[in-house]
């Protein structure tokens, strides 16, 4: 009995150690997550950093959920944005390992512009200070090869869909037709930027907040992001 009395203290401290030690290590403190603004070339390296953990398999991610979403539960101060496909396969903050509230992404099939699109980019940009926008493709999308179809095969498609497809055919259509998908899908990424870039608004913002646009490409087979030269 005596003997338990002793220990009793002991077990406390061990238990404050313990419990310290679990909130030591948060989302505060984590190297990648500082949630400062970054500039367009800082924001891209830790984008590149985040994909090559998630090809290693070392993702940091998803493992602090509760601490993370208290941490943005009154605003959000995402350090780039991301404009990229629907598919299930390609979620942005998976790809690149990044948290809650670290990337302001917007996805449509074929990853598109239309005024949405633009107007969504325009918010990151003009309100949450973003510096980086990538445009992300990726290999096997399901809008690009829909789009390669000759449109008497996609006639009797809903009329919305018909036009997302119609959009995505122009950029496609200038690649050579024995060029792989790759290289479709790299081009549909580039239109986007393309596109992106004749918005005066983010013209501006380019001349004058040192703004980014910088198309991408994401690998499934291999999961990794290869950034597309200017
Ligand atoms: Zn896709």
């Amino acid at each position: 009995m005596i003997e338990r009395q002793h220990r009793r203290p002991f077990a406390f401290v061990v238990i404050f150690v313990l419990i310290v030690l679990a909130n030591s290590g948060t989302a505060e403190e984590s190297p990648k997550s500082q949630g400062e603004l970054l500039t367009a070339d800082q924001a891209l390296a830790q984008l590149e950093q985040g994909n090559r953990r998630c090809v290693q398999g070392k993702s940091t991610h998803g493992h602090d959920v509760e601490k993370w979403r208290e941490r943005f539960l009154l605003k959000q101060k995402p350090f780039a944005t991301v404009l990229g496909c629907s598919d299930s396969r390609v979620a942005p903050e998976l790809l690149f390992d990044q948290g809650f509230g670290e990337l302001f992404v917007v996805r449509v099939a074929g990853n598109i512009v239309d005024p949405n699109v633009v107007g969504s980019i325009q918010y990151a940009v003009e309100h949450l200070d973003n510096k980086l926008i990538v445009v992300l493709g990726h290999q096997n999308c399901g809008a690009v090869t829909a789009a390669l179809a000759p449109p008497d095969q996609t006639k009797d498609e809903p009329p919305e869909l018909r036009k997302l497809l119609d959009q995505i055919r122009p950029a496609i259509d200038s690649v050579d037709r024995k060029q792989e998908r790759k290289q479709r899908v790299e081009a549909n990424a580039r239109a986007s930027v393309k596109q992106l870039l004749e918005v005066p608004s983010i013209a501006k913002a380019m001349k004058e907040k040192h703004v980014k646009v910088v198309g991408a490409v994401y690998h499934i087979d291999s999961g990794e992001i290869m950034f597309l030269d200017d």
